[in-house]
């Protein structure tokens, strides 16, 4: 069977392989806490709901036009205009079938084979594969202090004549740090000047902590929304708690949607109308469901960051947003030949916690670990992980109603 090179070389989701695992274990009855998801808990918007519905019930569920309802890109331009301070047009706004979907054709239309796209660790896993599907090569940035906030100096010096994007995700996916507003002010007059575009993963703007405030990314760009390097990319998965409704959209300029909207055109037409009402109904619906959705997030932090203060040799620095922490484990990882995915193999295993090892987010020696379920889960998988890995825990354990006694340390 002969198959794409490029198909064959991009690889498995580490998160979706780790959750598989663990829903086979849950399935043989297996008490699994899971510090893998990348999802809020919440039900979804009342008036997401209500407008979905509305559209259903209506009966005419037909193609619509490729870049997005009228309606939901008027919300979005509402959106916009509340959340960025910036008046855009329609014909700056595309509605795809999740942010995923969003960046991965805003990458297709900027790329072409060999370009450079500048990611900055740690960064999201799907960015690298995504990148490799349009033929084009991930230039990976690492602070050298070992730390998550990038320096400009590093990017110059990754910058080349091939450099045609670099991907921003503040607050960040794993580490829930946002970078300073000196940094993305210099950031953006850079790429201005040097003609880089600069694409804003903005999924978690919203979900940020301790009164910090999210800046927007037009406040730094000198250019006008038609010439600016600046692309905005978000969606109501992760402020509204809505994954599975699958939309996210992109704003940038006119030239730049018009090609996407062709690409759209020509694979998925466009996303499901249903869906696009239901986000409609989220945006234009009550907003305090996202600022209650934000304090629940902001409080499982404070626990989570309070359960690894009590472990030894785990240093992790506080997330501003999101709902992810990427502690460094280090101290733990020499046994296992300092490998994140051995660590986290041996914890779900042993403890029953899924954890995404850092390797996925170019950060190996850590883990990421998510507090988006409840409190309990927070503090039962933290419990669960200091058990297997640290000789002053307890050395019994109730992995549910089995009792566990630690024999390797
Ligand atoms: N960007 C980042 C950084 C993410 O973490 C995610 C979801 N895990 C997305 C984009 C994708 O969002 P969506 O569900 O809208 O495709």
């Amino acid at each position: 069977m002969i198959l794409s090179k490029l198909a064959s070389s991009i690889v498995e989701s580490p998160t979706l392989r780790l959750n598989e695992e663990a829903r086979i274990l849950r399935e043989k009855g297996e008490s699994v806490i899971h510090l893998g998801i990348g999802e809020p808990k919440n039900k979804a918007p009342i008036t997401a709901i209500l407008a979905s519905a509305a559209r259903l019930s209506g009966g005419e569920v037909k193609y619509a036009p490729s870049d997005g309802i009228p309606s939901l890109k008027k919300a979005i331009i509402r959106y916009t205009e509340e959340n960025y301070d910036k008046v855009v047009a329609p014909e700056n706004v595309i509605v795809s079938a999740g942010a995923k979907l969003s960046l991965f054709n805003v990458l297709f239309s900027i790329l072409n084979p060999q370009d450079e796209v500048i990611l900055l660790a740690p960064y999201w896993v799907s960015y690298p594969e995504m990148i490799k599907m349009c033929y084009g090569v991930p230039v990976v940035v690492t602070p050298e202090d070992g730390g998550f906030q990038p320096r400009m100096e590093d990017i110059k010096r990754a910058v080349g004549s091939y450099t045609r994007a670099i991907v921003v995700n503040s607050p960040n996916n794993p580490s829930g740090c946002m970078y300073p507003e000196s940094f993305l002010a210099e950031l953006i007059e850079f790429c201005e000047k040097k003609g880089i575009w600069v694409i804003m993963d903005d999924i978690y703007h919203k979900l940020v902590f301790d009164g910090k405030t999210w800046p927007s990314p037009y406040k730094y760009a000198k250019k006008d929304l038609e010439s600016t390097m600046v692309i905005v990319m978000n969606g109501v998965s992760k402020s509204y708690g809505m994954t599975g409704f699958r939309i996210g959209w992109v704003v940038t300029n006119r030239k730049l949607v018009s090609v996407i909207n062709n690409i759209q055109a020509a694979t998925t037409s466009c996303a499901s109308t249903v869906l696009q009402s239901a986000a409609e109904g989220a945006l234009t619906g009550m907003q305090s469901m996202v600022e209650g959705l934000r304090l629940t997030i902001e409080n499982n932090r404070n626990v989570i960051m309070q359960e690894l203060k009590t472990f030894r040799d785990i240093k992790c620095v506080p997330p501003d947003g999101t709902f992810y922490c990427l502690p460094d484990f280090r101290a733990y990882t020499p046994r296992f030949g300092g490998k994140s995915v051995d660590l986290s193999k041996f914890l779900l295993d042993k403890a029953r916690v899924v954890t995404v090892p850092g390797k996925e987010f170019g950060m190996e020696g850590h883990l990421r670990l998510s507090y988006a379920g409840t409190v309990k889960d927070v503090m039962v998988g933290i419990e669960r992980i200091k058990w297997a890995l640290d000789p002053n825990s307890p050395n019994e354990i109730f992995l549910g109603d089995r009792k566990m006694v630690r024999d390797w340390l």
